[in-house]
């Protein structure tokens, strides 16, 4: 049984599709007009992460995600750049899909665009003023009017009154009420882009958008609508309002929202100055790093972003694959004969039972990533345990207890999308990436290493002993074997 959250009744319900084993899922999608920072992807790592456990436990799931293509933004930086809006989102949406790509998310089954859309927004448009929720001032702008549609607040939790106190009518402003929203916006200039309509040439306002695609794709009732806390209220507030409005049905039966992410306790934003974009990001520190960021606090959750976040992140996800990596190499060893299971191995197998109940019923409360990612280490810490043991050698009963392992996570690595690169491989790209961020090269290391070779083999202790410890200041490690010296990468705290 899956429980959710629902922002619209403020309690955690059992999920019951509307259609038996199918959801329908909307999430209100990116204005393309930048590239995107951290603080974007999480949404979209996580309703990505939902969309797979649903598809995961059995149900068919059919996702939407818009690209808002037309807004005020929009058009101020086609004006600056001097091109034409169209130009500023075909170049942004392009973008937009290669992050989701370096981020491993799965594209929604349709990402419809406003500006493909503009009959079905009229057509909503003209349904709520015959329903008389709506009203077209002189000018031809088209607005909804709040105090008509009595569920208003609902979601929000906000009463009328208190909306009133920071709404405003500007002075250009033809709206009758304060708390009335626009619906379409009449053409100002030429240049901008616009569709003709009944109430004269203009362009859609913000929130019908979301209203006229889901209504199209997933139908007037579907299950899921998700979204950032911060598009409660107004937006999906009006959402509610446009829709119920027009199709007189409930609108979603789940509301789920994902909380901010902050940075040092600030909202990331441009004029703070604190952005950081997801490439960025992806090309210093991996995806997998990024993606296990934003799954390790629960959703509903503020993550707080920083430098020791970042640190503890890469050491986490390193200390993942290096398991996974010692693991795999015990994996293809089979040893013959029998002998009874150890203490140590029959703590591992039941490690391994308890991890394969625990994880589900973490994910099926609410989608608790916070609480998976434990459980993950708690089984690591037992592998760990049971092959960094000294004296370990491998028994009849290893090959299945690592087998056991490899396949939990796997099964984990489907709904994440996380800790299903070739583990070598991906330390490789670690430890590089490692090196670049202090300035080092593999060939620095591997000269200082011969180095300490020669010293020994002089018998030059203290010199081979500098050595270490100079790379181990630089976070470098150097581990001795009968086969040589080998290095890896120390992600501890203040190297
Ligand atoms: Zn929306």
């Amino acid at each position: 049984m899956i429980q959710i959250t629902n922002s619209l009744t403020r309690e955690k319900e059992e999920l019951v599709p509307l259609e038996a084993g199918k959801i329908r899922m909307y999430v209100c999608g990116p204005t393309v007009y930048n590239f995107i920072h951290i603080g974007n992807a999480r949404p979209l790592v996580f309703f990505d992460v939902v969309a797979r456990y649903l598809k995961f436990s059995g149900f068919q799931v059919t996702r939407i995600m818009n690209y808002t293509d037309v807004d005020d933004k929009i058009i101020q930086k086609a004006k600056e750049e001097g091109v034409s809006s169209d130009v500023i989102t075909q170049k942004y949406i392009l973008e937009f899909e290669t992050d989701m790509k370096l981020l491993k998310v799965e594209a929604p089954d349709v990402q419809p665009k406003v500006t493909d859309h503009i009959p079905e927004i009229i057509s909503i448009i003209e349904k709520l003023l015959k329903n008389g929720l709506a009203y077209v001032a002189d000018n031809g702008e088209v607005f909804f009017s709040v105090r008509s549609f009595p569920g208003y607040g609902k979601l929000s939790g906000k009463r009328l009154d208190d909306l009133l106190v920071g709404a405003r009518v500007a002075p250009d402003e033809k709206k009758r009420d304060p708390l009335d929203f626009s619906l379409w916006k009449p053409r100002k200039e030429t240049s901008e882009p616009s569709w003709e309509s009944p109430w004269g040439p203009g362009r859609p306002g913000w929130h019908i958008e979301c209203s006229a695609m889901s209504v199209k794709y997933l139908g007037d009732t579907f299950d899921i609508h998700g979204g950032g806390m911060d598009l409660i209220h107004p937006h999906h507030e009006n959402e509610i309002a446009q829709s119920e409005g027009a199709s007189k049905k409930v609108f979603a039966k789940y509301w789920m929202h994902n909380n901010m992410l902050t940075v040092q306790s600030e909202k990331m934003s441009k004029s703070l100055g604190n952005i950081w974009l997801v490439r960025e990001f992806i090309n210093r520190f991996t995806a997998e790093v990024l993606k296990f960021f934003l799954l390790s606090g629960h959703y509903r959750s503020t993550l707080d972003f920083s430098e020791r976040q970042v640190k503890e992140h890469q050491a986490a996800i390193h200390r993942i694959y290096t398991t996974l990596e010692k693991v795999s190499q015990l994996e293809t060893l089979e040893i013959k004969g029998s002998s009874n299971p150890t203490i140590e191995e029959q703590n591992l197998s039941k490690a391994g039972t308890d991890f394969s109940q625990q994880w589900r019923a973490a994910m099926d409360d609410d989608f608790n990533t916070a609480k998976l990612f434990g459980l993950i280490f708690d089984y690591i810490r037992a592998v760990n345990a049971y092959i960094d043991k000294k004296g370990f050698k491998p028994s009849p009963h290893t090959h299945a207890l690592m087998q056991r392992f490899t396949s939990e996570l796997s099964q984990v690595s489907q709904v994440l999308n996380l800790f299903g690169e070739n583990p070598t491989a991906f330390l490789k790209e670690l430890r590089l990436l490692f090196l670049k961020e202090r300035g080092l090269t593999e060939k620095e290391i591997l000269d200082q290493i011969e180095q300490r070779i020669e010293a020994r083999k002089s018998k030059n202790f203290q010199l081979a002993d500098d050595i270490r410890s100079t790379l181990s200041a630089q976070g470098i490690e150097l581990r001795d074997k009968v086969t040589g010296t080998d290095w890896d990468v120390s992600f501890t705290l203040g190297s």
